[in-house]
Parts: structure tokens; C-alpha cells; sequence
């Protein structure tokens, strides 16, 4: 189908229309005529020939890679409908709304239509009217559907999220499995796997069960170059969240993400009452409310969505300018997932993680006690110990990060919280020794607070109940705070030398490579903790500080991105669309930057494709020309 129709109809509840645009099938062509673009990002280009050329893929590119293009021009350029299967519907819905506003004949299939409504898509579908159809994997896998495709001239298949097929993965779906099918049903139409799931076992899981071995892998940069990553301690969170937010993100969209239910509401219920717009999402709630709360997070600006990790899968909103965890994630490969959805769109963005002792207890404990094989254990174990060395290291975060993805990076990188403000590490030779010492004496039962006390010499009740008031390390610990100390704890079980419990009571154990420390054969240096003397609330109130977009420079500028801001907000309203899928904020800041003054100078901006420039270019010039 190697024709693109631009449609005529501006309104989203006008029947479409649509205009044939004769179309070439060089993809770069398609670049810039559809989507607005002038040069392929990394390895988009040569992915793009391959599946023009009918080859299969894996495609390993990080989130805002830009790995939708890589299957969207190949199904352009080819003859026949591209299937892309997704696990997800509100992603299929904003993927199909984005590419019809490029004149993109696309539609969805899942569930969440009437029959009529499909019988109406399987149509145009059979008559060849498509050039991309998006679907979930349950519905594909009917064989009523199946037949329907065996009827169809395809281009190719698209299987996003791939990392859905693997049980090492943190979203598997056993519906995945059975996309082998594909393989033996359709054996010459190609087959493009997708994620933003980097790891060894996840990659070797995708080509096994998706049969790809004879396919190409492509590997892009994992490196997310404009989010700046940092960590702090967890005590009084909550506060360095608010300042956190009132310093940087005054009005922008966000996630804050908590282990429970519990906890999620009642921060977004904690975030409202300081004033700002903060919705909440976890799987308890009813369907309707959370798709609502989900709608309003795409639609609306400047929202804060409270969520379990129930949330963000196929949220594709790329002006998520934060990313806050409140609790320890799972894994590095979760934070990195949950991380990643900050920042699409390549604009400065922040991911922001609070890290306490009381959450490796808890996910250690969620470990041993699951019924997994020993095997599953240990790796979820060695996830765990990967994760604490992130959060403790003294390197550069993102330097650290990438190692875990097998990725280099050669300089430090400037833009997280340890390249900023350097770690200073002290001499805790002498300090570790006491630690473990008093963990050892404790009869290695205790977890961080117990046996704080103890090294304080803090005659609680329960001390004196053990009759650890009498030990040699009662007290030995003066010199640090209880701060401190806890610090110290932290980066003693990020290096093994102390182990939590596996009995599940978050006591400590010695590690094995203790012996040497005793012996006073081994120095440790561990990093000193800028300690907060109680994070006092920035002074100024949300309502007086003036929201101020880093990359704008003047007052004039600010006010014609709003401008347009809020004309946009009223086009996406009108169209029941996400403000995104009309322009980016991109593509706004280029419009303030360069002030187009004709319809030539605004199709040369990123993002504007003819249906664009038919649709839109009228209505925005004429706020830029009134700024002039
Ligand atoms: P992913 O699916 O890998 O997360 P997307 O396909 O959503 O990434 O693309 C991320 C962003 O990059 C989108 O805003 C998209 O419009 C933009 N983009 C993709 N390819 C290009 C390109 N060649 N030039 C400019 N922008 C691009
Ligand atoms: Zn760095």
C-alpha cells in the first residue's frame, strides 16, 4: 500500500475523509513527507531497509529511540496492511490516533470495541483499505482472525513490547508464547520484534520463543542522555519529593511511583492538598476510574500520576518530565523501564529515587517468600544486589547503569547526582568493623534499627530484654548519628558484607568475605553522606514562583509558548485527542525558536508532514505572526 491519504476532516467526530496524496516508497521520503522529519535517528535507517527488504528483526532501542518508525515506513513502503500487535489497548488507541493525524489509514482491533465497530475495521481490512492495523495479541490469535489474514496482502508484522514473551521480564504474557504461530502461518512476511528490555536472558528468551535466530538483531544506545538521574536517602521523603517538585517541576507532567496500593492514594491525596494536580492509579480500582485518571493524565497538562507499576506500559505521553520512585523498584531493569517513560521526546527530564534499608528488607523477603525454583531465586537475588550497587556506588550513575546493559559508556556523564556533586568517600574501616562486629554479638537476628541502637548505646526496653546493654559493643558507635549509621548499613549489604536475613524477619547475617575486615587486612571506603540537616520546605509558595521552560530564555518566548500551548490544548479537546498527537512540545519550541512566517518556512519544522501542514500551519502562523 504504498499510497498515503491525508484526511480532509478536521473534526475527530466527522466521518474520515481522505485525499490521495501520490506517494513514493523511498523511505526517507516518507520521513519527511508523513511524519515530519528530516534524517533517520540511530540505526532507523538501516533497520528500515532491512524490512523493506522482507528481513526479520529484533529491535533493541530505548524508549524515545524512535523504534515505532522502524515497522511504520516499511508497512508504508510495502505493499499491503502491517499488523502490529501490542499488549496494550490505550497504547494502540494513541498509536493509531498519532498516525492518523498524519494521514495514516491505521486502525485498532481489541477489545474495546463494539462488534459493529469491528466488523466495520475487518472490512477495510479485507478490501485492502489499511496501511496499518494494531491489535492485541488475544484477538490475532483467533483463528476468525488468523483466516482473515491468510485473506489480506500483508507487509509485515510488528510485535512491540517483545520483551512480553519472556519470563525473566517483569510483563510477561502468556498469550505472547503462542505468536510463534505467526512464524509457521505466514512464513515470507517479515517479523520485527521490539523492546526497550535490554538484558541477556529477556534477549536470548525473544528469539528463542519468537523464532528470530534467522533473523537480524539491531542494538541501539541504551544511554538516555537527557534524564538526569539521583537518589536520596529515604528518611523524610516526602519532603525532598515536595522540594524536589517545587524546585524543578512546578506544572510539568509527572510519575510518582509507590509499592501499594495504600501508599499511592494517600500521596496523591498528601500532593493534592500542597496544591497540585495529582491523580492517582493502581489495579484495585474500578476500570472506569482508572481509565479516567489515565485520559486525564494524556489530555490534560501539568498532571502528577501517584501509581503502583499497575501504570505506565504503553503510556507513550513523551512530555513526562519526571520520574519519582518512593519506593526501591524491583530491579535495575524496572527502574530503567519505569525511568525511561520521563522524556520521550528528548527534552531535559529528571528520574528521582528515595532509598531506604526498610525496602530491601521488604523485596528480600517478597523474594524467599514466593514460590519460585531455587534457580528464579537467585537470579531475583542477584537483580537485588545489582540494584543496591546502583543506588550506594560513588561513580558515575549512568556510567553504572549502562554497565549493566553491557554498555560503555567512556566519560562520566555530567548530568546525575554523582557526577554533579561529587561522592566524598571516607576511611570505614574501623566503622564496619563495629557494624559487624555488633551484628555478630546480636547473634546476627536483628535488622538496622536494633542494632543502631546498640553501637548508640540506647538503653531501650528491648536491649535490656536481651541483655545486649552488656556486650563489648554497646555504645562504640557514639561517634556517628543514627543517620549516619544507617548510611553505613546501606552500603554494608550493597557490598555483601552483610546479608538480609533470608527468614524473612530483615535481621542481618555476616557475609561471607567478612573475615578479612576482622583482620583488619582490608580497608573500606564507603561514601560520605551529605546529611541533611531536616530538609526544610523551600520558602516560596508553588502559586508565586513563575514556571519557566530551561530551554526558553525570555519572557516573550514563554509567553508565545504558552500561546500556543493552550492552542493546542483546545484543538486536541475539540478532537477528543491527547494534545501530543497534534504537535509535540518539540516541535512548539522550534516554533518559538524560529518563528516561521510562511506556510514553506513551517513545513520545515520537525514534525510537520503534509496532513499536518494542511491541517494546522493556518491556525498556528497566525499566533506567531500576532507575537511579531
Ligand atoms: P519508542 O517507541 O522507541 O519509545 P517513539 O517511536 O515513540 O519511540 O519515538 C520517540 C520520539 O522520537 C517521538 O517523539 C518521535 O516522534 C521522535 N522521532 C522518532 N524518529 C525520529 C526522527 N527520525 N527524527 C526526529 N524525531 C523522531
Ligand atoms: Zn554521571
Amino acid at each position: 500500500m504504498g499510497s498515503i491519504l491525508i484526511e480532509i476532516s478536521r473534526s475527530g467526530n466527522k466521518p474520515h475523509e481522505y485525499k490521495n496524496f501520490s506517494m513514493t516508497k523511498i523511505p526517507k521520503e516518507i520521513l519527511k513527507n508523513v511524519f515530519g522529519f528530516d534524517s533517520f535517528k540511530t540505526l532507523q535507517g538501516e533497520i528500515i531497509d532491512h524490512a523493506v527488504a522482507g528481513g526479520d528483526a529484533l529491535i533493541l532501542m530505548p524508549t524515545g529511540g524512535g523504534k515505532s518508525l522502524c515497522y511504520q515506513i516499511p508497512a508504508l513502503c510495502r505493499e499491503g496492511v502491517g499488523v502490529v500487535v501490542s499488549p496494550l489497548i490505550a497504547l494502540m488507541r494513541d498509536q493509531v490516533e498519532a498516525l492518523n493525524q498524519l494521514g495514516v489509514r491505521a486502525e485498532v482491533l481489541n477489545s474495546s470495541l463494539t462488534q459493529v465497530q469491528i466488523r466495520a475495521v475487518e472490512q477495510k481490512l479485507l478490501k485492502g483499505l489499511l496501511d496499518l492495523v494494531y491489535v492485541s495479541p488475544e484477538k490475532l490469535l483467533t483463528e476468525g482472525f488468523l483466516n482473515h489474514l491468510s485473506q489480506c496482502k500483508l507487509s509485515l508484522f510488528a510485535i512491540d513490547e517483545a520483551h512480553c514473551v519472556s519470563q525473566w521480564g517483569h510483563d510477561f504474557r502468556p498469550e505472547y508464547l503462542k505468536l510463534s504461530v505467526l512464524k509457521d502461518r505466514f512464513a515470507n512476511i517479515p517479523r520485527l520484534a521490539l523492546t526497550a528490555t535490554a538484558d541477556g536472558p529477556t534477549r536470548k528468551d525473544i528469539i528463542e520463543r519468537l523464532d528470530l535466530k534467522e533473523g537480524r538483531l539491531f542494538i541501539s544506545g541504551f544511554d538516555r542522555p537527557n534524564i538526569k538521574y539521583s537518589i536520596v536517602s529515604k528518611d523524610n521523603s516526602k519532603h525532598k519529593l515536595l522540594k524536589f517538585i517545587e524546585d524543578n517541576h512546578v506544572e510539568d507532567s509527572g510519575i510518582v511511583y509507590c509499592l501499594s496500593r495504600a501508599r499511592v492514594e494517600a500521596t496523591a491525596k498528601w500532593l493534592t492538598e500542597e496544591g497540585f494536580k495529582a491523580l492517582h492509579y493502581h489495579a484495585g480500582m474500578d476500570k472506569f476510574h482508572r481509565q479516567t485518571n489515565q485520559d486525564k493524565f494524556l489530555k490534560e497538562e501539568g498532571i502528577i500520576m501517584v501509581a503502583t507499576i499497575a501504570f505506565g506500559m504503553g503510556i507513550d505521553k513523551p512530555d513526562v518530565r519526571f520520574v519519582a520512585h518512593l519506593d526501591l523498584p524491583k530491579s535495575l531493569e524496572s527502574y530503567y523501564q519505569e525511568t525511561g517513560r520521563a522524556g520521550r521526546d528528548g527534552l531535559k527530564s529528571a528520574a528521582w529515587l528515595a532509598y531506604g534499608l526498610e525496602d530491601v528488607a521488604k523485596i528480600s523477603n517478597f523474594i524467599e517468600s514466593s514460590n519460585a525454583k531455587e534457580g528464579q531465586k537467585r537470579i531475583e537475588r542477584q537483580k537485588l544486589d545489582a540494584l543496591l550497587g546502583y543506588c550506594e556506588t560513588t561513580r558515575c550513575r549512568r556510567q553504572v547503569l549502562l554497565e549493566y546493559f553491557d554498555e560503555k559508556l567512556l566519560d562520566p556523564c555530567g548530568n546525575c547526582d554523582t557526577c554533579i556533586e561529587p561522592v566524598k568517600c571516607f576511611d570505614a574501616t574501623v566503622a564496619t568493623q563495629k557494624a559487624l562486629s555488633c551484628v555478630y554479638k546480636t547473634e546476627e537476628r536483628f535488622g538496622a534499627s536494633y542494632v543502631i541502637d546498640v553501637l548508640l548505646g540506647n538503653n531501650t526496653e528491648r536491649i535490656t530484654n536481651f541483655g545486649h546493654h552488656k556486650i563489648s559493643t554497646f555504645g562504640v558507635g557514639k561517634e556517628y548519628s543514627k543517620d549516619q549509621w544507617r548510611s553505613i548499613f546501606r552500603q554494608l549489604v550493597a557490598k555483601r558484607l552483610l546479608l538480609v536475613d533470608i527468614e524473612g524477619h530483615g535481621g542481618y547475617r555476616l557475609g561471607e568475605n567478612c573475615k578479612s575486615i576482622f583482620r583488619g587486612e582490608e580497608t573500606v571506603l564507603l561514601r560520605e553522606e551529605i546529611f541533611s540537616k531536616k530538609t526544610g520546605r523551600s520558602k516560596v509558595k508553588k502559586s508565586k514562583k513563575q514556571k519557566t521552560h530551561t530551554t526558553l530564555s525570555n519572557k516573550e518566548d514563554e509567553n508565545l509558548f504558552q500561546t500556543l500551548r493552550t492552542h493546542r490544548l483546545e484543538l486536541a479537546s475539540e478532537q477528543k485527542v491527547p494534545p501530543f498527537v497534534i504537535f509535540h512540545d518539540t516541535t512548539l519550541l522550534e516554533m518559538v525558536q524560529t518563528r516561521p512566517a510562511t506556510i514553506t518556512a513551517f513545513g520545515q519544522l520537525s514534525g510537520v508532514g503534509k496532513a499536518k501542514l494542511e491541517r494546522y500551519a493556518d491556525s498556528f502562523l497566525a499566533f506567531i505572526n500576532k507575537s511579531m
